[in-house]
């Protein structure tokens, strides 16, 4: 995504499975690279880290 990932926009690098296609990859744009688990953000499983994800897009997003 050469223009950067838009809120609310899938990343094409994910797989069918939500994995990442770049990782391990020099490729693999640092921010990714950089970020690490949090669970304040991530909460307990995936479907809480969907959720707190998509209210901060919505607080970002114009
Ligand atoms: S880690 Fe980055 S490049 Fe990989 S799928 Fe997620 S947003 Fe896309």
């Amino acid at each position: 995504m050469p223009h950067g990932k838009p809120a609310q926009v899938r990343c094409i690098q994910l797989d069918e499975g939500n994995l990442c296609r770049l990782f391990g990859d020099p490729r693999r744009p640092k921010v990714c690279e950089s970020f690490a688990f949090d669970r304040e953000l991530c909460g307990e499983s995936r479907t809480q880290a969907l959720q707190r994800i998509a209210l901060l897009e919505c607080g970002t997003t114009a």
